[in-house]
């Protein structure tokens, strides 16, 4: 199937919607500046064919989308073990609560809420410089070199007071191992990376191929595994609004305030898009309706 032509038809259709709904994220100064005028979508297939159009190669903040790639490095590392402190529900609230957390002895529904993507950063940064491995990691799986947006990791630390009550509640139940500030600098840090729609589409391609590499091709993660982290797209990836993900579009998805969303189509592609306007559960509003076009188009979808 040529790609090329659906994505154009579906940035030329969403474009006059542009700026009439949803917000930019304000709560991270840095981000409120960002333009909402913005749409981008960009695919690579697994046997490599690439389609990208609209704002494909503007890059952005890739905030949450971040969390795929921090459980992929626990999961490489550490196997079964990354699952002690991380449960695989999902939590039916805002990304950034705390209510369960208290109830739950510390214990985060899942690895894509923020409670769970700190409590995967902490086992990271007792492993290795977590920060250096995730830019190594993304650099590698989109095959060109990315740098976090140093800028928007100041702005995040200044305004994260909810990711720091969040890594303080779990240190004092004891599952947070090293001191809160490093936590909390890598977890920032890994959020702020800047990447287009098209370096995501390449960077997400080991989840539409059983774990091998989009380029090398060797195995990044086991086939098992890359399929428990598209089932837990698919159930926790876009927060609250996972079911309504499911309904629409019917794809894993993980998404981030940035505006990004990742989404696969196993066995065949991977693919992002971007536009900076969220609904209120924090996923990009026209990122959806671009996804919705797509698998109403091509008749993609895992159900
Ligand atoms: N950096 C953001 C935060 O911690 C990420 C949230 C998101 O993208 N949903 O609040």
């Amino acid at each position: 199937m040529d790609f090329q032509p659906v994505l154009e038809e579906i940035v030329a259709s969403l474009r006059p919607q542009l700026g009439l709904e949803g917000q930019v994220a304000s709560y991270i100064p840095a981000l409120a500046r960002v333009s909402p005028l913005q749409l981008g979508i960009a695919l690579r297939t697994c046997d490599g064919q690439e389609a990208h159009a609209g704002d494909s190669l503007t890059p952005f903040s890739i905030q949450s989308l971040s969390k795929l790639f921090s459980l992929t490095l626990g999961m490489r590392e550490m196997g079964e073990a990354i699952w002690e402190r991380i449960g695989r529900e999902p939590s039916g609230n805002p990304f950034n609560s705390l209510v369960q957390l208290e109830s739950e002895q510390g214990i985060p529904r899942n690895p894509f809420i923020n409670a769970g993507a700190l409590a995967v950063t902490d086992r990271l940064v007792t492993l290795f410089d977590a920060k250096a491995q995730m830019l190594a990691l993304l650099s590698s799986l989109c095959g060109e070199t990315v740098h976090f947006d140093e800028e928007v990791a100041a702005s995040e630390a200044s305004t994260g007071f909810r990711n720091a009550a969040l890594a303080n509640f779990m240190k004092s139940f004891g599952r947070i191992d090293n001191d809160v500030s490093e936590v909390l600098d890598a977890y920032f840090h890994h959020c702020s990376v800047s990447m287009n729609c098209l370096q995501l589409a390449r960077a997400a391609g080991f989840l539409c191929r059983d774990g091998a590499h989009p380029f090398a091709g060797e195995p990044l993660l086991s086939e098992r595994q890359t399929r428990r982290i598209n089932s837990l797209m698919l159930t926790c990836g876009t927060y609250d609004a996972a079911g309504e993900f499911a309904f629409r579009i019917g794809l894993p998805c993980k998404s981030g305030v940035g505006g990004g969303i990742v989404a696969v189509v196993p066995d065949k592609l991977t693919m992002c898009v971007w536009s900076p306007a969220l609904e209120a559960s924090g996923n990009s509003l026209l990122g959806m309706k671009a996804l919705e076009m797509f698998t109403a188009r091509t008749g993609l979808s895992i159900f």
